[in-house]
């Protein structure tokens, strides 16, 4: 069994210990927020819910949301609650389009993050014997440095190779006998098929832990991956509204993600009503930051779709767990009345050998009709012009889904390679519909 970084805080028997904690932090970043930013003070006032008012946990329902749109539109630092100089590093999210989000850190603020990261890679297994190549971005995406100190901390060998060119990704993980592998699971999945293409044996890898994270991962997804790399692949979760990754991490029971509770309180809300959900209830995430100085964020709404497992972990941990994220709320396309996530796609076509893990879901509107095109990549391009298996494998897929999704979708089975491999995240679903 691996070690637990801070058995105080991940193993405290008493959770009324870690409440207590949170309800603390909790009234001391209210009353920082109310006092510093503007937007916040407003908020609060409107609902009557000035610092004071905070007694219990229980009164954090109260606090107002805070949504995507307020950061844009206190872009670039108005959601400082510190003064620049106190702000010892700025990071931004990858925004496709307009503005980024930006997040601030103070001293303290790394500090905190650091220990976040290393609570989180030492449950996944990581030791001051392994060596680290962090295939995530190194600049303004939070992952690159984030995983970094974290991993530095605990005291493994850090090869920061950052994202892209694979070639040179797969002689590193061999010469440098690369243990530990941090990417996204899209990535990952590409330098596991590059590997397969040049034919390289399983022996030239010392690989033990894949930290796969920064975007979703189907348990099917999870299972190619172990098997292509022989290793345990753990995710983790996180976002730059809130620190950027090490809000929660799972270890290697894999069975849910253990929370930084003193430095977060995440709420599991209906995104319908905003009702707080109970403990196994699924709906939208809802953090809010308890150690956050230079960016407090008061019940972040994460439009990602999860719930809570509060019961302890077989591997000694007692610290509530966030189920791996099932989804966005963005994601979920309404295609003829039923709701459909992409991963639950994702999960029915990595039960296929004949098609890779790379696929893409093309959404279309035609006569006021949402419809849906899954296109997947054959592995073997000579079985299109085998009509007769062509036709088969269409047909047993197609099946599939529907019994998944109870919905009949258009397959398109094409050349191997043929959809655009990614370094970052995975693009899954083009949207060609025409926004009104
Ligand atoms: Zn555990």
């Amino acid at each position: 069994m691996s070690s637990i970084w801070d058995k105080e805080i991940e193993c405290c028997a008493d959770h009324k210990k870690i409440e207590a904690i949170q309800l603390e932090r909790l009234k001391h970043m209210v009353e920082k927020a109310y006092n510093n930013v503007p937007f916040y003070k407003k908020k609060l006032d409107e609902v009557g819910m000035t610092p004071d008012k905070v007694k219990s946990l229980d009164d954090l329902k109260h606090i107002p949301f805070t949504v995507k749109d307020d950061l844009r539109d206190n872009y670039p630092f108005g959601l400082f609650a510190e003064p620049m100089k106190n702000v010892s590093r700025i990071h931004a999210s990858s925004g496709t389009t307009g503005k980024p989000v930006v997040a601030g850190y103070t001293k303290s603020d790394l500090e905190n993050w650091t220990n976040a990261i290393a609570r989180i890679v030492t449950a996944a297994g990581v030791t001051d014997e392994d060596i680290a190549q962090v295939s995530f971005g190194y600049g303004l995406f939070t992952g690159g440095f984030g995983l970094h100190y974290g991993l530095e901390r605990v005291g493994a060998t850090m090869v920061p190779m950052s994202s892209g060119n694979t070639q040179k990704q797969i002689m590193l993980m061999q010469d440098f006998g690369t243990t530990t592998l941090i990417a996204t699971p899209s990535y990952a999945m590409y330098i596991s098929e590059v590997i397969e293409e040049m034919e390289l044996p399983k022996s030239n890898f010392r690989l033990k832990y894949g930290l796969f994270g920064a975007e979703g991962m189907s348990e099917e997804m999870r299972a190619t991956l172990e098997k292509r790399f022989g290793a345990l692949v753990t995710t983790n979760y996180g976002l730059t509204e809130v620190i950027g990754p090490g809000v929660s991490g799972e270890c290697e029971y894999k069975c849910g993600q253990h929370i930084n509770e003193d430095m977060f309180i995440v709420e599991i809300i209906d995104p319908n009503t905003g009702e707080v959900l109970p403990y196994g209830e699924k709906g939208e995430v809802v953090i809010t930051t308890l150690t956050k100085e230079a960016m407090p964020m008061l019940r972040y709404r994460t439009r990602d779709i999860s719930y809570l497992i509060p019961e302890p972990c077989s591997c000694g941990r007692t610290n509530y767990r966030l189920a791996n994220i099932q989804g966005r709320t963005d994601d979920m396309l309404i295609i003829k009345g039923v709701n459909v996530f992409p991963s639950q796609i994702e999960s029915v076509i990595l039960g296929f050998p004949q098609v890779s893990p790379n696929y893409q879901l093309i959404v279309r509107r035609k006569n006021m009709m949402d419809n849906i095109e899954v296109v997947v990549e054959l592995v073997d391009g000579s079985l299109l012009e085998r009509f007769a298996e062509l036709e088969q494998l269409e047909r047993v897929i197609k099946e599939r889904i529907h019994s998944v999704l109870g919905l009949d979708v258009k397959l398109r089975l094409a050349e191997p390679k043929s959809i655009e491999r990614t370094t970052g995240k995975a693009k899954r679903v083009v949207d060609l519909r025409e926004k009104s």
